[in-house]
């Protein structure tokens, strides 16, 4: 399996193609595409989230206890004094970067529920969601945060199985198709909680008509139609 630098390195390529192309194709700012870069290249380390001992796991819920924290600000009242909300931020931070990661790290098994297409499913959906009703983006750049962590999420699977093909002996080695499952039959009841949780966050998302829309009004033709040298043809 990839290690760390090669996960983040990977998806940070991956995404940033992928966020220029859009931004090239116009209608997203280069704040925007920038966010959406972060986005997919984080979501390239998050399949690991389980495996315990993994510099992972503390990056990711690092970046989740700052995004608590950064909540709260929207979400505590206004009227607040400052010193409630610097130990509101200090307590959210503190219990999601240690508390959370406890537990999780007591209750998962690496490359169970967490390491398939499901759980990159269920990741997206909640990215969607979180950044439409929490941050209050536009129903398409929602669903283009939730593109962008489903996209870093697979290139994380796909480099596992990769690195599970023994490019010499042309081998399998036996890891091959743990990687990438579509969901763990092992843990069937998590799965299926996942597949029901899942189900629940797409019901109450915003119509995916917005991105399906916003993404066949780019101009690939253009934006493909590399010529040598590498020229855009108008
Ligand atoms: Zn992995």
């Amino acid at each position: 399996m990839a290690d760390f630098k090669t996960h983040i390195t990977t998806a940070s390529i991956g995404s940033a193609m992928l966020a220029t192309a859009l931004v090239a194709g116009g209608g997203l700012s280069a704040g925007q595409g920038a966010l959406l870069w972060l986005v997919g290249s984080g979501a390239g380390i998050l399949p690991d989230i389980d495996s315990d001992s993994s510099r992972s796991i503390r990056y990711i819920f690092t970046v989740l206890a700052v995004a608590c924290a950064i909540s709260l600000i929207f979400l505590l009242p206004r009227t607040l004094s400052v010193y409630w909300f610097w130990g509101a931020l200090a307590i959210s931070f503190v219990s999601v970067r240690y508390g959370v990661m406890e537990l999780f790290a007591r209750f998962s098994v690496h490359r169970g529920i967490w390491h398939s297409l499901l759980a990159g499913v269920f990741c997206s959906f909640l990215a969607v969601w979180l950044s439409y009703e929490v941050f209050a983006h536009s129903a398409r750049f929602s669903w283009l945060i939730g593109l962008f962590t489903g996209f870093g999420f697979l290139i994380h699977l796909l480099l596992d199985e990769l690195y599970s093909v023994d490019l010499e002996g042309f081998e399998l080695k036996t890891s091959f198709g743990s990687a990438t499952k579509l969901l763990s039959l092992n843990s069937w009841p998590a799965s299926l909680l996942l597949l029901v949780l899942s189900g629940a966050l797409f019901w109450m998302l915003p119509d995916i008509s917005a991105l399906t829309g916003y993404l066949q009004n780019q101009p690939w033709e253009r934006l493909l139609a590399l010529h040598w040298p590498f020229q855009v043809m108008d």
